[in-house]
């Protein structure tokens, strides 16, 4: 809305309509007040009591824990099941930086009730703690340039504080086809955020001893950037009062004894699952971030329905269904035949999660799909060429 109303001012002008764009003013502990109320309005679809007092499920509130192929523990009391989903999403990664833990380690022991009182606390944040901050930081860093960092980097950036975004791949938006992306930074750096996408190393972060005119405690960066693959030049430092922490999400699979429900998992891709979502356990299906490399929420509820069906009602999902396009099985397979199938099965990657099937089979209808879309992309002036052919003759 902010950046919005400081655009249409700036139309104003053009139309000979003065007003002074200084005037438009954040209140952000307000703006992120009315965040937290309107997730507080909307928590009732995804409350306890919702699903206990109104869909009539039993709910047992505390960690899970399994304690064999048959059994989860919580809170002390074993439940014993016939069919079981484990749906635990995924965690912020922290990324090697000397100094990072042990200052977001303090940031996240703070409460937001002990606003005002003691000593302030450095806002080393992740998704997890980001819509808890109350004081707009003057400087906020955002270390990663994937989707979640991106988002809320231009939502900083537009609510008045200016944002850097560090990166080491040499561009934003990594997992996303070149062009998209590049239409996504030049806005953004069009709303004023700056770019450093070629971090080498990071070094450390400390902080200054000082605190910023917002009341947080001010942070150095020191970081090496590369250039065509060589450290280039001193370490860059970056002062600010905010550090975004946005490198990625891993999957919630330890701390919950999957050795004893014999269910294998990776600590990066999370819990192997076939085609149908079954884990190594089939009686234990896995859905949502903990399974799968799509950490989206329309996959995770395309899984847990796929789960329901599969588990409760002889269902025959599967998740490689989840397609960007419908393919005709024959082509795919033809296709298949003539360029992946002998790259599937020598990639060893892809046989470590070919236990889940999820990405020969995605890859490979992926692929099939852009050879579709090319050719349907040809059909127009493939038309034209023969009716300029017809009209010859
Ligand atoms: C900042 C941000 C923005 C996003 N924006 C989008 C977006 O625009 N579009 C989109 O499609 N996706 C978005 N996503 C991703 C989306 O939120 C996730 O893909 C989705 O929530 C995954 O659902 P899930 O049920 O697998 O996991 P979650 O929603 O993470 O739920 C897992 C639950 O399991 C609980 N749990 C974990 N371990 C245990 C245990 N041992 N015992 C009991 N409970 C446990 C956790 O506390 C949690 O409540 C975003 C994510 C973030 C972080």
């Amino acid at each position: 809305m902010a950046h919005q109303l400081r655009n249409d001012v700036a139309r104003m002008q053009e139309a000979g309509i003065f007003v002074d764009p200084s005037a438009v003013k954040v209140d952000f502990d307000k703006v992120m007040e009315r965040v937290r109320k309107i997730r507080a309005e909307i928590s009732h679809h995804d409350s306890a009591t919702r699903y206990s007092k109104e869909l009539g499920v039993d709910l047992f509130i505390g960690r899970g824990k399994f304690t064999s192929e048959r059994t989860v523990v919580v809170n002390g009391r074993t439940l014993h099941f016939k069919r079981a989903v484990i749906a635990t999403g995924a965690y912020p990664t922290m990324i090697p930086m000397e100094g990072l833990k042990e200052l977001h380690d303090l940031a996240t022991a703070w409460q937001p009730q002990e606003r005002g009182t003691g000593e302030p606390r450095p806002a080393v944040i992740t998704n997890e703690t980001f819509f808890n901050l109350t004081q707009q930081p003057t400087h906020m860093v955002v270390i990663g340039a994937g989707v979640i960092g991106m988002e809320l980097a231009q939502a900083m950036q537009r609510l008045g504080t200016p944002t850097t975004v560090l990166g080491r791949s040499g561009r934003v938006l990594p997992k996303e086809d070149e062009d998209m992306a590049d239409i996504v930074r030049k806005q953004m750096i069009e709303d004023g955020v700056t770019f450093l996408l070629s971090v080498d190393r990071y070094e450390r972060i400390e902080l200054t001893g000082k605190v910023s005119s917002s009341g947080l405690p001010e942070m150095k960066i020191t970081l090496n950037v590369s250039e065509n693959g060589s450290v280039a030049g001193p370490p860059t430092e970056i002062i600010c009062d905010a550090v975004l922490v946005a490198a990625g999400r891993r999957p919630n699979v330890t701390g919950i004894d999957l050795e004893l429900a014999k269910v294998e998992y990776d600590t990066k891709l999370g819990l192997i699952v076939n085609d149908r979502l079954q884990t190594t356990n089939s009686r234990i299906y896995g859905v949502g971030d903990c399974a799968q490399q799509y950490k989206f929420t329309h996959a995770a509820d395309f899984t847990a329905r796929a789960v329901i069906r599969n588990a409760f009602f002889f269902g025959k999902e599967k998740l490689s269904d989840l397609l960007p396009l419908p393919q005709p099985k024959l082509r795919v397979s033809v296709f298949m035949d003539l360029t992946w199938k002998k790259r599937v099965s020598n990639s060893t990657s892809s046989r470590n999660i070919s236990g889940t099937m999820i990405d020969p089979s995605v890859t490979v209808r992926r692929q099939a799909s852009s050879v579709f879309e090319s050719m349907r992309r040809r059909i127009p002036s493939l038309v034209r060429l023969l009716s300029v052919k017809a009209q010859r003759t």
